[in-house]
């Protein structure tokens, strides 16, 4: 098994398109190329412009509104992600690894039967780093990144649903390399039901379509990540397009002590090795996102213990450092928000249809 590699970063900006989900976006009306690295001589489609792109064959039947609509979501993420930044699910960023970054690095040796697949899937409960490993996996390939959440393209573009995912996969094949995110791809693509609205259906096949890569060349290099909670609610058509599917776990002991370190650091603490071993095994069974929010809550604690006048009047670096009772109370406050019955669920679907771990 390859361990090698996941942790290297670059020195690259991220672009990522948000279609509709992201609340404090700054619009940017030119397109910002992705790929400012001289030393990836593998790439095709080195520099793009407005001007190419808007004479791209890809856009020919797509409505310029549509377009335009997409391009108007550019943002500019400055934040690098690196593996680093995800803690634990070394099983899960070593087959991403291999499978998907190196592919959209190397396109010339990763061709033939090493094709990696079109689609992945990510599941697990909430706040256990799917996001977040869809945003390294967009920075580490130096791909472009779209995320869009389900719910955006079936309620917010009602009655365009369909024509804005041909728009959105026309508009990432004009900034490839790309990775695009997909939040809550059950509700996407769900199994059939009777009361199944004619507009979610086109949505649904237009999607398998697009993931299909009808009409367009072999060289495309799009990523589709799949995200969800539900993993059981796919259908069997998703299931097979979406080849990894990779269980995203709750974060083990040295996870989430890996966590607290990380978000304590930054700040005044006297948290000793021996204290952040005990808060990581008492805090089982507790997601990233959960974790992020006992540390949180911990770190009010100095500022609980002060009257409102000493907190008028205090230096900020006056006030005292995080301590394990801080921790303590904390645990006692934030609760792990995952139960133990959907884990069971993650547990037998992963092992139908996950890849091992
Ligand atoms: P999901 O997409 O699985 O619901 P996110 O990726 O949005 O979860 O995670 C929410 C937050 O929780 C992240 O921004 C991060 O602060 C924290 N987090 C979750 N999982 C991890 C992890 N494995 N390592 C580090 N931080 C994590």
């Amino acid at each position: 098994k390859k361990q090698n590699n996941v942790n290297s970063s670059t020195s690259e900006t991220l672009i990522k398109k948000s279609l509709g989900v992201n609340k404090s976006r700054s619009v940017i009306s030119k397109f910002v190329n992705p790929s400012t690295d001289n030393q990836n001589h593998h790439r095709k489609d080195e520099v793009r412009n407005e001007s190419t792109i808007d004479e791209n064959p890809y856009l020919k039947n797509i409505d310029p509104k549509m377009v335009e609509m997409i391009r108007n979501e550019i943002i500019e993420c400055k934040n690098l992600i690196t593996w680093d930044d995800i803690s634990g699910l070394q099983f899960a960023k070593n087959t991403i690894q291999e499978s998907v970054i190196w592919p959209l690095l190397r396109p010339d040796i990763f061709k033939g039967i090493r094709r990696p697949p079109k689609g992945i899937l990510l599941f697990g409960p909430p706040g256990t780093g799917k996001t977040l490993i869809g945003k390294c996996i967009a920075s580490q390939s130096n791909s472009t990144f779209f995320s869009i959440s389900a719910s955006t393209i079936t309620s917010k573009w009602i009655g365009e649903g369909e024509k804005s995912v041909r728009a959105l996969f026309a508009v990432a094949r004009c900034h490839q390399p790309a990775v695009i995110f997909i939040d809550e791809i059950d509700s996407l693509l769900c199994q059939r039901s009777e009361q199944e609205h004619e507009s979610s259906r086109k949505i649904k096949t237009e999607f398998l379509v697009q993931l299909d890569g009808a009409g367009t060349n072999d060289d495309d290099r799009i990523l589709i990540i799949g995200a969800t909670n539900r993993p059981q609610e796919l259908d069997e058509a998703a299931r097979r397009r979406l080849v990894k599917k990779l269980y995203i776990k709750l974060p083990d002991l040295q996870a989430r002590k890996d966590i607290i370190k990380k978000l304590v650091d930054s700040e005044n603490h006297v948290l000793s090795d021996d204290d952040l071993e005990k808060i990581a095994s008492l805090s089982n069974g507790y997601s990233g996102a959960d974790m992020k929010s006992l540390c949180q809550e911990a770190s009010l604690g100095p500022i609980r213990s002060m009257s409102f006048d000493m907190i008028n009047k205090i230096e900020a670096d006056q006030v005292r450092p995080i301590n394990l009772q801080d921790f303590l109370s904390a645990l006692k406050i934030v609760m792990p928000s995952v139960s133990s019955e959907d884990l069971n669920h993650y547990v037998t679907w992963n092992d139908k249809f996950g890849c091992s771990d």
